[in-house]
């Protein structure tokens, strides 16, 4: 049997630690799917959604890793059901990702419409105190993204940064 699995987040910007993620599930399961939660109008997002898959949709194909990449809205469990996936993965760093974290699956559990196991990878230690949050700290004060995020996605935040500066 196939054994699909999803791994959801906002990817505001995609960052080498999630790609580690991304590259270890796509070795464990059959199919993957990188689930992009949609902007609502009350998230300060960077990026646009279509600006997040088309940089993710780049570093698979650098990066040469089989996966797909879709937008979703609403519940994650009515995702979870309509693609038919089996396995939900999250990633974890600090000890401060596992309230959040274990709460985001037990939640997700309850709500649960079709029969899913989430599996939890915890980062490797090169990526474990690494978030979007401070890869954009870091090229709001032109810092050197290059270990942080792939290439394509360090130029996206360096061309952002301008154009907010217009
Ligand atoms: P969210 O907005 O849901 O936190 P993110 O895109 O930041 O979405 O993260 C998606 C998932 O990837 C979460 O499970 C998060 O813990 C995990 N993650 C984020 N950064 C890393 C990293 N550096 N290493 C491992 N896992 C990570």
């Amino acid at each position: 049997m196939i054994k699909t699995a999803l791994y959801p987040g906002s990817f505001d910007p995609i960052t080498s630690g999630h790609v580690d993620i991304i590259k270890r599930s796509a070795n464990l399961f059959d199919k993957l799917i990188i689930g992009i939660f949609k902007n609502s109008s009350k998230t300060k997002a960077w990026f646009s959604d279509e600006e997040k898959v088309e940089m993710i949709k780049e570093v698979l194909k650098n990066e040469n890793i089989n996966a797909e990449v879709k937008i979703f809205n609403g519940l994650l469990v009515d995702f979870i059901s309509k693609e038919k996936v089996d396995i939900l993965i999250r990633g974890l760093r600090a000890l401060s990702d596992y309230e959040y974290e274990l709460q985001f699956t037990l939640t997700n559990k309850t709500l649960a419409k079709s029969e899913f196991e989430t599996i939890f990878l915890s980062a490797s230690r090169k990526y474990l105190y690494l978030s979007s949050s401070l890869v954009k700290e870091i090229a709001q004060n032109y810092g050197d993204l290059r270990t942080f995020v792939p290439e394509n996605v360090e130029k996206k935040l360096i061309e952002k940064v301008k154009q907010m500066e217009l």
